[in-house]
């Protein structure tokens, strides 16, 4: 039956032959739970171990096979003075010589007078051959006489030990049913599941990353990945929901309030998340726009809507001060019926639970906040918008455990700061609609971009006098030098001292040893513009909005990725001023950082930048995201694997379209995935 022949995959390591917890626990360490997920990990290189030497025809430091016959041993029963045993065949001796390895335990693989086949590297001491830790022994010479896959190994889990579990499951893998249209199958030259999995670890095939078998497993997981995405939004669209009514007035009201008017871009974003708000089935959307693209107005000017519409809203924010920031805007900007309340770790209990009764009783319209916001004690009366800015850390789990979390009425943001390329937005946020700000507003000029060696720090020094006299800020950005945090935190306060003594009083720090209200209220002094240096580690805040800052500079660049220096740029260029950063690196530059700082230099466009940052690292490294776990694949790489992507996007349009019943894809998922999140929905 189909059903069991995937939970056989989806066993644990443990139902293998050789396989005891410790082995399950090493594998458990590099991500290999079950039998399936050991499937996908590639041999790296082989070894032959086929062709049968004489003892006459060895050579030196290459992996042989033998034939021989066990003659003596030699236990000298002193530490550290190895076993040894004499073999022969008809053309000479050689010796096995064993660290570690008991008398028992030699005696029982090599039989005195028997014939035994062993394989591994010859060595040549004192005269004679040896073979140190043979490899392979044994009497059944087939086991050994063949060729040998090597894998990235673990440490605790040797070659042999690897392939035999490998081995098995190869062995009884099971024909799967297929689940590829015959279309798509064709393309890949009509290779099987099962056969494409033999294949790879063939060793024939070891690199060969451009075959039909290749391209059908990478394809296979592409597709898992956007039926999932495709199940979730339908899942999220089913359910019909209580439309908001848009009121035209509202946005140009704010307009005059803040005194600008939106951008084509923002208004052509604001248009599609209203759009979405007065239709009956729920939004999941994501709004993406480079830093400074101003997200936040396009949001409250939503959020305001929602709020007419009898409705209440949360809106959240990674850190305390860019939730304030948010809050302030608000407070300023938001009709005086509209109640507005701040909620984060560290509002006070009293307060805290005025807000909750609040929030309870429909007394407050909007809260504005940090994760606090979500607490399980917090019960929104009527809650009808949830928007998340800066989370682009969110992956697809919590995602879904959000936009259900509001209820059918709620209506679902997400904000980015990280602009990617289009089939990488597909990869990661497949689940959501897509709005896109890649206009900057009219006002803004472009913040020019210089590198600088670090030996000349006195010109950098003069250009920040004449700033300052200009009444511009800078923040100071110090070098990452190690993943040492005290270490960064040493070099930012040495700059620190330093600086201090050439621009007395006007220099602040801010570090990640400094508490959290410390560093808020250096933070809104800065913005108050009581400070004009800010030197800073790499904490300055996401999102936070300083117009009047019209410089960064930014030591040791050369230490930071691509989309990273552009966050930071970010942070300056977004009043009407001229701003400027500064690259500072030592001399000894690595042709790909040479690289970086040149394509920083040349762009300002966050979607141009971040392309051109997948191709330097690759998709894994990008923007971090192999940390944080957002999107995890096998095989496929959204920048080699492009066009299965395409396809693969086709694929589940034409599924869509034809209402295709999804039972066919059901081990698909089920092994690709592995989630809880489908037993609901598939
Ligand atoms: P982000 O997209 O990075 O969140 P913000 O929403 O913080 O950007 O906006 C950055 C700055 O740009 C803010 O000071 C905001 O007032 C300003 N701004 C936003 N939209 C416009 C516009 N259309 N014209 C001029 N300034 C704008
Ligand atoms: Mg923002």
């Amino acid at each position: 039956m189909e059903m069991n022949k995937y939970q056989y995959l989806l066993q644990d390591l443990t139902k293998l032959k050789g396989v005891g917890k410790k082995t399950a626990e090493i594998l458990k360490q590099k991500k290999i739970f079950n039998l399936f997920d050991l499937l996908f990990k590639l041999p790296k290189s082989y070894v032959d171990r086929s062709e049968k030497l004489k003892i006459n025809q060895l050579h030196i430091g290459s992996v042989a096979t033998l034939k021989v016959v066990v003659k003596k041993y030699s236990f000298p029963r002193i530490r550290n003075l190895p076993n040894k045993v004499i073999c022969e065949d008809d053309t000479g001796s050689i010796e096995c010589v064993f660290f570690n390895s008991y008398e028992g335990y030699i005696r029982k693989i090599l039989p005195l007078s028997e014939t035994v086949t062993i394989s591994g590297k010859i060595n040549y001491f004192k005269k004679k051959y040896q073979i140190t830790n043979p490899t392979y022994v044994s009497k059944d010479s087939s086991i050994i006489e063949k060729i040998h896959n090597k894998y990235t190994l673990t440490e605790g889990i040797s070659e042999k030990v690897y392939n035999k579990i490998i081995n098995q499951i190869l062995q009884n893998l099971p024909d799967l049913h297929e689940w590829l249209n015959p279309e798509v199958l064709k393309l890949f030259g009509n290779e099987s599941w099962k056969s494409s999995i033999l294949k790879l670890h063939d060793s024939k095939n070891i690199g060969n990353l451009n075959s039909d078998f290749y391209r059908r497993l990478v394809f296979d997981e592409i597709l898992a990945s956007n039926i999932l995405f495709s199940e979730i939004r339908k899942s999220i669209k089913k359910n019909k929901k209580h439309k908001k009514i848009i009121s035209k007035k509202n946005i140009n009201d704010l307009e005059k309030k803040v005194n600008f008017k939106l951008t084509n871009d923002q208004k052509k974003a604001l248009n599609e998340i209203n759009y979405d708000l007065s239709s009956d089935s729920k939004m999941f959307r994501i709004l993406q726009g480079d830093v400074g693209t101003g997200k936040t107005i396009v949001a409250l000017a939503s959020a305001l809507n929602v709020i007419d519409s009898g409705f209440q809203v949360a809106m959240m924010a990674p850190t305390e001060i860019l939730a304030r920031q948010h809050y302030t805007l608000a407070k300023n900007i938001f009709p005086d019926k509209v109640k507005i309340d701040l909620l984060t770790g560290k509002t006070e209990t009293k307060i805290k639970k005025n807000i909750y009764n609040d929030i309870e009783t429909f007394n407050t319209h909007i809260v504005f906040g940090t994760h606090a916001l979500f607490q399980k004690k917090i019960n929104f009366k009527k809650l009808g918008y949830i928007i998340i800015d800066e989370q682009h850390k969110f992956g697809v789990r919590q995602r879904k455990k959000l936009s259900d979390k509001g209820g059918v009425n709620c209506d679902i943001l997400l904000m980015s700061a990280t602009p990617i390329p289009r089939t990488l937005t597909m990869t990661m946020y497949g689940d959501m609609d897509l709005s896109i700000i890649k206009e900057k507003p009219k006002n803004r000029k472009e913040v020019l971009t210089y590198s600088k060696n670090e030996a000349k720090i006195d010109d950098v020094l003069k250009f920040v006098k004449k700033e300052v006299l200009n009444d511009n800020q800078i923040f100071w950005v110090c070098p990452l030098i190690e993943e040492s945090k005290k270490i960064d935190h040493e070099s930012a306060i040495k700059k620190y001292d330093y600086l201090k003594k050439k621009f007395p009083n006007q220099v602040a720090i801010i570090h990640g040893n400094i508490n959290p209200d410390d560093k808020e209220k250096i933070l809104k002094k800065f913005l108050k513009k009581k400070y004009k240096i800010l030197v800073s580690t790499t904490v300055i805040e996401v999102g936070i909005d300083f117009p009047n800052a019209t410089v960064i500079i930014i030591e040791n660049a050369n230490k930071f990725g691509l989309s990273q220096l552009h966050q930071l740029r970010g942070r300056v260029g977004r009043g009407t001023k001229q701003s400027y950063c500064i690259l500072m690196f030592k001399n000894n530059l690595s042709e790909n950082a040479r690289k970086r700082i040149t394509i920083l230099k040349k762009n300002n466009d966050g979607f141009t930048i971040s392309l051109e940052d997948m191709k330097l690292r690759g998709f894994g490294d990008l923007l971090g995201f192999k940390q944080s776990g957002i999107k995890y694949f096998r095989l496929a790489d959204p920048i080699h694997h492009d066009g299965l992507f395409k396809l693969a996007e086709n694929e589940i349009r034409r599924i869509e379209k034809n209402k295709e019943s999804l039972l066919k894809f059901k081990p698909l998922i089920k092994l690709y995935d592995q989630a809880e999140i489908i037993n609901d929905l598939v």
